[in-house]
């Protein structure tokens, strides 16, 4: 669905309109419903009265009072998810079926609420609320009805061990979970936790983003609705601490993280405290490779996508475009000019392409960064300020003459600006390209079936896309190599990273007496 958004929705304006037409109208006023804490499927206050605020990154306006877990609240959380997968408890004795059918039940009540979801998305995240609701809430869907599939077919093997035995591993849940989502792409990032945690038969303690939690409440309510037994899913909104709280917590069989791979190593040195599973989906610096032989026009209006898609917030974000020497004059003129195209404005407006950064520090880190890359010498064709003057609104910035050694071809700038470096041989975009500690994602945009070949080979990142970008489904694992994470969501290969395999041999009599 996303590809769907990217390809059709924010590509082609003729299109563009008649999604935006086939669209229910957003509610630009969504109701807040819920801002407690999700507990044993009940609403509850932190134990110590702490509250935070979200705001409504277009504006800066503070849009509700959200409750604040503590450590007391992740104790209870977590006592109430152990409780729940203990053995004989409801959820553990219920039919793996049975399981598929309430996520099958929870993915039709948020299809039923998608308007509203996109809604209350669009209002905490500042994310277009056509992307919202084509990109985001499809895509939560469509994971968890892939994961619903799943449920009573995790299936583990016979084995032919030597001598007069029974062999055979059985995939049981890894235990109590402990998922902290991030805030770029809110709800979609909790579906792909949630979806193989509910599947395999594991119970969970999640935790939004402090800056957009509001999404993953509803969902909480809609968990109890669908009939999930008390225990199975706790929401608990926090904000400084709450998070390592989880980590630390010795109840906890396993963390999953979406965020930066500053805050991941931290995590990894915390779980080795008590060895908890771990699967880690950090940053990125991706390389997008153009060479001289595509459709130019085709090129450069992916290459936009591939960095401007969600401001520039995506982990696998485009942000390193190589562009091969012969086009790359050409290449630099026409993305300048598609991204001062770009339409700028409220994320509730459907011609809006681009919304606000998420927060207040992020839009500063941003803006340093643009500033770094006009000292360093890279040139600016297109952006490079502020937008507007209310909300966190930035231009879209496009640098020509990058250097690999700018901070802006290395750092992760998590915004919408975007670097096009000049190459000329293969090999030297191999070497350059995979000069990063990242390894999340690449593209390779050509003709010539050899060079992509090639090149597939070469990239070291965990997805190659070839001449296309932001393409994703919940069949195909995502994550990273090197310090862009550890483990993989979606496909087969995220039930396993909720899975453990448990060996059983069994004696065989020779003799029935
Ligand atoms: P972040 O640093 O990635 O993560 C913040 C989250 O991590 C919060 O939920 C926080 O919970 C939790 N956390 C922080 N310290 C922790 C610890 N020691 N143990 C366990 N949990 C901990 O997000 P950010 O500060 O909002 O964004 C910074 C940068 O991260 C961005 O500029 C971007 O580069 C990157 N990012 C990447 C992604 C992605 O998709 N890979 C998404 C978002 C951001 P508490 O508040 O409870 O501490
Ligand atoms: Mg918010």
């Amino acid at each position: 669905m996303l590809r769907t958004l990217s390809k059709i929705v924010q590509t082609q304006k003729a299109t563009f309109a008649s999604a935006a037409a086939a669209a229910p109208a957003p509610q630009t006023n969504p109701d807040i419903l819920y801002t407690g804490l999700f507990i044993n499927n009940e609403w509850v206050k932190s134990s110590d009265g702490k509250t935070f605020n979200s705001e409504n990154p277009a504006t800066g306006q503070v849009i509700a009072e959200v409750q604040q877990a503590g450590k007391t609240d992740v104790d209870i959380a977590v006592k109430a998810a152990r409780d729940a997968f203990k053995i004989g408890s409801p959820w553990r004795k219920m039919d793996p079926s049975d399981r598929g059918r309430l996520i099958n039940k929870l993915a039709d009540l948020i299809e039923r609420d998608r308007a509203y979801l996109a809604s209350l998305e669009t209002l905490d995240n500042g994310k277009p609320y056509l992307a919202a609701y084509y990109g985001d809430v499809a895509g939560v869907v469509k994971n968890l009805r892939y994961y619903a599939g799943w449920a009573d077919k995790n299936h583990g093997k016979t084995l032919p061990i030597d001598g007069k035995y029974f062999a055979y591993t059985r995939h049981e849940p890894v235990g109590v979970c402990g998922q902290i989502i991030p805030w770029n792409f809110p709800l979609l990032m909790a579906a792909w936790k949630l979806g193989p945690a509910l599947a395999t038969g594991c119970t969970l303690v999640l935790k939004p983003a402090e800056q957009t939690p509001l999404t993953a409440l509803y969902v909480a309510q809609l968990i109890k609705e669908a009939g999930f037994p008390a225990g199975v899913v706790n929401v608990l909104p926090g904000f400084g601490d709450t998070g390592a709280a989880l980590v630390d917590h010795p109840d906890i069989d396993k963390i999953a993280f979406t965020g930066s791979t500053d805050v991941g190593k931290l995590i990894q040195r915390g779980c080795a405290g008590s060895v908890k599973r771990l699967t880690l989906e950090l940053g990125g610096k991706s390389p997008n490779i153009v060479f001289g032989d595509v459709d130019l026009e085709y090129a450069v209006e992916q290459s936009h996508m591939a960095l401007f898609y969600n401001m520039g917030q995506c982990c696998c974000a485009g942000s390193r475009t190589f562009v091969e020497d012969k086009i790359y004059d050409k290449f630099v003129e026409m993305s300048a000019e598609r991204a001062k195209r770009r339409v700028v404005g409220n994320p509730f407006d459907p011609k809006t392409e681009q919304g606000p950064q998420i927060d207040s520090e992020q839009h500063t880190k941003i803006l340093g960064l643009i500033e770094s890359g006009k000292q360093q010498g890279a040139r600016l064709v297109a952006g490079g300020g502020r937008a507007g003057d209310a909300g966190y609104y930035v231009q879209p910035t496009v640098f020509t003459d990058v250097k690999d050694h700018m901070d802006i071809a290395k750092t992760e700038i998590f915004g919408p600006v975007q670097q096009i470096i000049k190459f000329s041989q293969m090999d030297e975009v191999v070497e350059r390209a995979n000069n990063s500690d990242y390894g999340l994602a690449a593209a390779i945009f050509t003709k010539d079936l050899d060079k992509a070949n090639y090149l597939i080979q070469a990239l070291r990142a965990g997805t190659v896309w070839v001449n296309d970008y932001n393409v994703f489904g919940a069949q195909v694992p995502f994550g990273g190599y090197k310090q862009s994470g550890i483990g993989r969501e979606n496909g087969p290969y995220g039930i396993h990273n909720y899975t453990e395999v448990k060996a059983v041999v069994v004696k065989l009599t020779d003799k029935m007496s």
